[in-house]
């Protein structure tokens, strides 16, 4: 299936697993200006499902953060916590056509292994609670485009698992929840971290088995303060300083090539936005970022 005169969709898609901070601002910027450039629209997506992970207060203060950036959203927000019935629907979906399979191997047993999932349980016929779901991945995304990061050979042992789906404790898996949504939202572009890229494959085969359009895909570079070393919440990354929100905004640009002209020093984020819009161009982003600490 073609995309081609499709008016395009894209999104930003944060886990409210802490405030937004100057690493994360890179995909929500980057996303933001190739929507906007494409005379797109931009949604908000908050993807609360997975509630240990979840810090109380996050997702609001995303989005203050956002709006006091200048990234206003399309639509309203979407929270993965509420949308429950739709990854279910997709879920009886996958079972029926035999497409999924109970699981209640260990992360032991599979280390045991090798670390790699390897069927173990394909057919086991298990129907127990207590089990995680899987996919039954017959058909392996090998191979990808991305717009900025090229042609991308999948790594088998993640593109070629039958990865889960559901997990034991009941939770949905982030594959399966992502996908469902952007199919339902209509997302044909999907900008993000480069750290999202080799699950990307696994992404595009729940496409193929729902018989979807795949989006287009393009994953912006993280910021790393040394070379693997993401600048992220678990590294401590500071919170975004929403007062600073100007200077936060040019610093990212900055880092992804877009230097505004110093006129807009200090400028209103829309206005910077807006010249960055005019400007952008996939053709300038680097496809690392490294920074000094
Ligand atoms: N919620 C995911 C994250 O914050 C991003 C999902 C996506 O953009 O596909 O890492
Ligand atoms: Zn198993």
């Amino acid at each position: 299936m073609m995309l081609i005169n499709t008016p395009y969709r894209g999104r930003f898609a944060p886990s409210p697993s802490g405030p937004l901070h100057l690493g994360s601002l890179v995909a929500a910027v980057g996303s933001y200006l190739q929507a906007r450039a494409e005379s797109g629209q931009w949604l908000v997506r908050i993807e609360d499902i997975d509630p240990p992970r979840e810090v109380a207060g996050a997702a609001d203060r995303i989005l203050t953060s956002l709006e006091a950036h200048g990234l206003l959203w399309d639509e309203g927000v979407e929270y993965q916590s509420h949308n429950s019935a739709h990854y279910d629907h997709h879920l009886n979906w996958l079972a029926q056509q035999r497409l999924s399979y109970y699981c209640d191997c260990t992360r032991k047993m599979i280390q045991q292994a090798g670390g790699h999932y390897q069927g173990h349980c394909r057919e086991r016929q298990l129907a127990a609670p207590y089990c995680a779901l899987r996919i039954r991945n017959d058909q392996p995304v090998e191979q990808f485009t991305d717009l900025l990061q090229g042609n991308i050979q999948s790594d088998m042992n993640f593109a070629g698992e039958d990865f889960i789906i559901r997990r034991k404790d009941g939770l949905y898996a982030y594959h399966l929840a992502v996908v469902v949504d952007d199919i339902r939202q209509g997302i044909n572009h999907i900008v993000r971290g480069v750290d999202l890229l080799q699950p990307t494959a696994c992404q595009m085969l729940l496409y193929k088995l729902f018989n979807q359009p795949i989006p287009q895909y393009l994953h912006l570079p993280v910021v790393v303060t040394q070379p693997g070393m993401k600048l992220s919440k678990q590294n401590h990354a500071p919170a975004l300083n929403d007062k600073q929100a100007s200077q936060n905004i040019t610093q990212v640009l900055t880092w992804l090539n877009h230097s505004p002209p110093a006129v807009l020093q200090g400028a209103p984020c829309q206005e910077i936005l807006h010249w960055a819009v005019n400007h952008w161009q996939i053709e300038r982003l680097p496809k690392t970022i490294e920074i000094q600490t």
